[in-house]
């Protein structure tokens, strides 16, 4: 990207524009969630201001109008996803609700005592526990992928795994911890040779390429609104339909019926079976105009700028020494999780914030991979197509700084 197509992008980020703690802020917590456009916090004032109304409830103008961009959203993320259907597209609040709901309805209904279940040991919590309980409840058992040194997921032993009994592997396709790209396709491929259904958490990966739920025949796909450039509150679980017919409901109450009496309830068709209540509409309008605005740009292009962002803070912290990097695959998004030797990762991340740099630290909701690495956590500066190659040298300015308070 050019210093000019970067100025205007970033223009359109009104959060960048601030000084924290007396210095401008460099925002580098984008893992954990990403800033949002004028686009997006224009289309929810608009809702709030024009539209607002309870949806599929259709006996007036502004409800007629509510549902219709309701339901454009829908098909605005099933053209993102490339899925066959807007009824694959089912609103969750988030990454963790959409795997809760899976391991809940599919879970449930297809997982007994003697199954397995293979997650990768890199996951994210929300990836790990909702199957733990599923294992609990069945008598099945949860079996992490082993991770190689590199940071990469082991794919031998992922074959040799991979025996009848597997029902399910649920993989994350972007380690938010280490930033591994992991081979999905592959993963997919080989799972369905077996006969297992195949989740992908997507959570850290929508924001840096497009993806195809039917090139890559994922059975489920998951993410987050937020983590896109989004609103808060409102996720994505994508299912192939004939899977998702045959899942039970998830929540009931409203929207999610057919009929009911005290005799007996009949179900809604997809995808309002797994929308019990009002929905957040405001989310989905959103979260639909955060990708009308990533559409309306050269992704290529700024997923070259991401890799140049990460190949600079690579080359900076071989300058500056000291720094060991966790998670060195071949394949890496613009993560960049690292240990100051010597040095505690909240203290690095105080002193980073008072210069007003924004990381993250901590053992980021993956601590089993963190006690595979014998970190306590690490300090992770996670970037996006907005941030600059001088964000990330003031980055490295910074821990310079931090070196020679703290060491
Ligand atoms: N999976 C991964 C890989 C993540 O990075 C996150 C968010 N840190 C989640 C799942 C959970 O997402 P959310 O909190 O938005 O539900």
């Amino acid at each position: 990207l050019s210093a000019e197509q970067l100025t205007s992008l970033r223009q359109q980020f009104p959060a960048l524009h601030q000084e924290v703690n007396g210095k401008p802020l460099i925002y580098l917590d984008n893992g954990a969630t990403t800033h949002k456009p004028n686009a997006v916090i224009n289309a929810l004032v608009d809702y709030y201001q024009q539209h607002n109304s309870n949806v599929h409830r259709g006996a007036h103008t502004l409800s007629d109008r509510a549902t219709e961009y309701f339901e454009n959203a829908r098909k605005t993320v099933q053209c993102f996803l490339n899925a066959a259907k807007p009824e694959e597209i089912v609103w969750t609040k988030g990454t963790t609700e959409s795997i809760n709901l899976v391991a809940a309805t599919w879970g449930r209904s297809n997982i007994k005592s003697g199954d397995r279940i293979l997650v990768s040991a890199m996951e994210h919590h929300a990836n790990i526990v909702p199957w733990q309980v599923l294992c609990e409840q069945t008598g099945a058992e949860l079996q992490p992928i082993p991770v190689l040194e590199n940071g990469e997921l082991d794919m031998v032993a992922f074959e040799s795994l991979l025996t009848p009994d597997v029902k399910l592997v649920s993989v994350v396709h972007v380690s938010n911890a280490l930033g591994t790209i992991n081979p999905v396709a592959d993963i997919i491929r080989l799972a369905h040779t077996n006969g297992s259904k195949v989740l992908i958490d997507g959570a850290q990966a929508v924001a840096h390429w497009d993806i195809d739920v039917q090139a890559l025949d994922a059975d489920f796909y998951a993410f987050s609104g937020h983590k896109l450039f989004g609103p808060t509150g409102i996720g994505v679980l994508y299912g192939k339909e004939a899977l998702l017919n045959a899942m039970p409901p998830y929540q009931t109450g409203g929207e999610m019926i057919e009929h009911v009496s005290f005799a007996k309830t009949t179900y809604n068709g997809l995808p309002y079976k797994f929308e019990a209540g009002t929905p957040n509409i405001a989310g989905a309008i959103g979260l639909a105009a955060a990708v009308d605005y990533l559409n309306g740009l050269d992704r290529v292009a700024l997923a070259a700028h991401e890799d140049a962002l990460l190949a600079r803070a690579n080359e900076r912290a071989a300058e500056i020494g000291g720094i060991r990097i966790i998670g060195n695959a071949a394949h890496k998004a613009s993560v960049f999780g690292f240990i100051l030797e010597g040095a505690h990762p909240a203290d690095v991340g105080t002193l980073l914030d008072q210069q007003g740099i924004a990381v993250r630290t901590g053992h980021h909701c993956a601590m089993p991979i963190m006690e595979q690495f014998k970190v306590p956590g690490t300090v992770r500066a996670s970037f996006t197509f907005y941030n600059t190659l001088e964000e990330v040298d003031a980055l490295f300015k910074g821990l310079e700084k931090a070196k020679m308070f703290l060491l």
